[in-house]
């Protein structure tokens, strides 16, 4: 392989899942320009702080929990809407944390989720055909020849998106524990509201006493500096090159390239070829970036994924996110994490166990059964207990709204619920109480 690389030679390789219908070229390379003069999203030091906490995680010593939006998109962009996604991640870290007794280092698909690969490039209805929508950085979702027509400018609107997004959770982030003693209550009310919460209701009035004897010991109002913080990191698919491109930079101080538009960056399931544009972009970067591993994706090619995207085997840097379905864990995974383990890099495997779990409603909806979710989560962890291999994480697609898209769960949406509130860009997501539901019978699993 050409071992010279720098933010452009991904241009030289096969890129898939990109659009090439801009209709005025010179426009995008004009947005770009202006991209890549804007300050950085986030800073390089967070970023090595994130391999940090994520090399903890690749020994064994912390549990990754990475989740949000399929998509975030122009239209739900809200303060309620990044407040109660921030929320629930919290809710989610402190319940596992608890049950597993390890830190748990939390990742969201926030501030920059946007570019989506989609499995048909057109979508045909009532014998019109039209673009696929590609997620809002690209084009718009109404079904809408206009609508539909990449336009750069909403490169730009993504990344003011993003800042201010990024800007809100950062305020957040600055709360100290009193404020995380306040957010127990609402885990608390959800427990009691829930029939099928009850089995953790010991589980979750032990960390509430915790939680508030902590906020006793070092207590926050005046936020000293001795009242701890939480962080929450960045990440969204790396899918949209020339956006990243845009926003790599050199540090000064060390020469290395970041990609400033999140912490975490992922190359997805369908644009992981060794030889293909994203590899070869996400390879120059010194963020920790993950790879989405599918059911296709044979041991010896991970070696070479591994070889190309982490030769020194630097901890922290690579983490594999399983997406097999609930009924392929089982077979594909044990030889992917055998793999792994006699190679001896260091890597993080976690589970998303929302991707091979898609399939259509009778009424039509893309829908996930909050079983088949669990059931992927459940293989994960015994797979990974069979090879001596550490669970390092779960990824998630959910909300911190009541949303109706996923079967299931505590309150039981219904086929017939569906309709009611579905409201994501892309895929299904799990609502709030379900993803809390799962994260105790995680922690329960982890505990065990
Ligand atoms: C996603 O994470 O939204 C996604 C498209 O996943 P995958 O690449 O695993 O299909
Ligand atoms: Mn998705």
């Amino acid at each position: 392989m050409n071992r010279t690389w720098n933010p452009r030679t991904w241009r030289e390789k096969p890129v898939k899942y990109m659009p090439d219908d801009y209709p005025d070229m010179r426009a995008l390379t004009r947005v770009e320009s202006e991209l890549s003069k804007l300050p950085p999203l986030v800073h390089p030091a967070e970023t090595r702080r994130l391999t940090a906490a994520l090399a903890q995680v690749s020994q064994g010593k912390a549990f990754l929990l990475q989740g949000g939006d399929c998509a975030e998109s122009f239209k739900e962009f809200t303060t309620d809407n990044i407040r109660d996604t921030f929320r629930l991640i919290l809710q989610m870290a402190i319940v596992l944390t608890f049950a597993g007794g390890r830190p748990v280092v939390k990742v969201g698909r926030i501030a920059g989720q946007f570019a989506k690969p989609r499995s048909s490039p057109v979508e045909t209805l009532d014998g019109v055909t039209l673009p696929a929508y590609r997620g809002d950085i690209i084009n718009g979702m109404d079904f809408d020849a206009a609508e539909r027509t990449p336009d750069p400018k909403r490169l730009l609107k993504a990344y003011h998106q993003s800042s201010a997004t990024l800007n809100l959770l950062r305020a957040y982030s600055g709360g100290g524990y009193e404020d995380l003693c306040n957010l127990h209550r609402w885990t608390l009310d959800f427990v009691a509201a829930s029939p099928q919460g009850e089995p953790y209701r010991k589980l979750a009035d032990s960390i509430f006493e915790s939680l508030c004897f902590m906020s006793a010991l070092c207590p926050a109002p005046d936020h000293t500096p001795a009242s701890p913080t939480v962080e929450l990191f960045t990440s969204h698919e790396a899918l949209l090159l020339n956006f990243e491109e845009a926003l790599t930079r050199q540090e000064a101080s060390t020469n290395h390239w970041y990609d400033a538009s999140a912490h975490m960056l992922w190359i997805g399931e369908r644009t992981r070829q060794l030889d293909g544009g994203h590899v070869e972009f996400m390879r120059g970067l010194r963020n920790p970036i993950g790879v989405k591993c599918g059911p296709t994706l044979e041991p010896d090619d991970l070696m070479r994924l591994m070889d190309v995207l982490n030769p020194e085997g630097i901890p922290g840097r690579l983490t594999l996110i399983g997406r097999f379905g609930a009924d392929k864990v089982a077979e594909c995974l044990p030889r992917l994490m055998a793999a792994t383990r006699q190679d001896g890099r260091p890597v993080i495997w976690s589970i998303d166990p929302m991707h091979g779990n898609t399939h259509k409603a009778s009424n039509g909806y893309k829908t996930r059964a909050f079983d088949r979710v669990l059931s992927e989560v459940k293989g994960f962890l015994q797979v990974a207990s069979a090879e001596g291999v550490h669970p390092g994480g779960i990824h998630l697609e959910m909300t911190g709204q009541n949303v109706t898209e996923c079967l299931g769960g505590p309150r039981a949406v219904t086929e017939e619920d569906l309709s009611s509130r579905y409201h994501t860009h892309c895929d299904p997501r799990l609502n709030a109480d379900q993803a809390l539901q799962l994260s105790f019978l995680v922690a329960e699993k982890l505990h065990a």
